[in-house]
């Protein structure tokens, strides 16, 4: 890395914004190994500070960058700001947009079944020339497993897109990394039903006034337990900065 990474409750975040973003895992597809990028908000740290499986792969992660506010709000609070927030979903579709440009391989990997298909035909439409080179739903068993890992390996795309939630997705990207036979591995969370149409993001507004957490909570009230790592969050960031 460049630069000194930044350090919330432990978990190291680059400084990039977007465009450093992309151009950073753009700089990446040139080398040959898997390259794991991170997008992790504040539900991934509180995460982290239980799980040592995760808070390894954190720190080992090529690109770990801040999917949302409340990471940018820490940073600050602890006297170590980040340019800007790098929410995972447009991270995706920008890496898809390059994929586009540039004759990128792309594989979808995650959602329920039908999805990564549906995402992968909307993508197409909307990015003229984008190469898809497989899809996979997210719900394999644990026989199923090394097929689909011979399948990525065997399409060698340049971009993996996993959506198993966090942190399956980066624990079974980090498992695999050495056979997947991608540049750039990056777990996307739920992006792949929002690419299907499936789910809505939060309109613009919200975004802007960084309450996407708020959108995400009334559209899917059954997140409400997992988001209490926010308060959470919050406390332990004030705790920190004042000691
Ligand atoms: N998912 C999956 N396999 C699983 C568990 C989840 O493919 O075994 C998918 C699920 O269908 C959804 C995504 O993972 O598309 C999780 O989305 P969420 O917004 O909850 O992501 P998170 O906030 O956990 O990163």
């Amino acid at each position: 890395m460049d630069e000194a990474r930044i350090k919330i409750l432990g978990v190291p975040f680059d400084p990039l914004g977007m465009e450093e973003a992309v151009e950073r895992i753009a700089s990446f597809m040139a080398v040959d190994q898997c390259h794991l990028v991170v997008t992790a908000n504040p539900e991934t740290v509180m995460k982290a500070g239980e799980d040592r499986e995760l808070m390894a792969i954190l720190q080992e992660a090529q690109l770990v960058v801040a999917d949302g506010i409340g990471i940018v709000w820490a940073a600050r609070c602890l006297g170590t700001p980040l340019p800007g927030r790098v929410p995972g979903v447009e991270l995706a579709e920008a890496l898809v947009a390059l994929a586009a440009q540039r004759g990128y391989r792309v594989y979808l990997l995650g959602g329920a079944p039908g999805v990564a298909a549906e995402a992968a035909r909307c993508l197409e439409r909307k990015y003229p020339g984008l190469v898809i080179a497989g899809v996979q739903h997210g719900y394999f068993s644990r026989e199923e497993e090394e097929g689909v890992v011979a399948a990525v390996a065997a399409a060698r795309p340049h971009l993996l897109l996993v959506g198993l939630g966090m942190p399956k997705q980066e624990k079974w990207i980090y498992r695999h990394r050495q056979r997947l036979g991608a540049a750039v591995a990056i777990g996307v969370g739920g992006s792949l039903d929002v690419f299907a149409g499936k789910v809505c993001r939060a309109p613009d507004w919200m975004c802007r006034r960084g309450l996407e957490w708020l959108y995400r909570l009334l559209s899917q009230p059954q997140r409400f337990f997992r988001m209490l790592a926010l308060p959470r969050f919050v406390l332990k960031v004030l705790a920190q900065g004042r000691s």
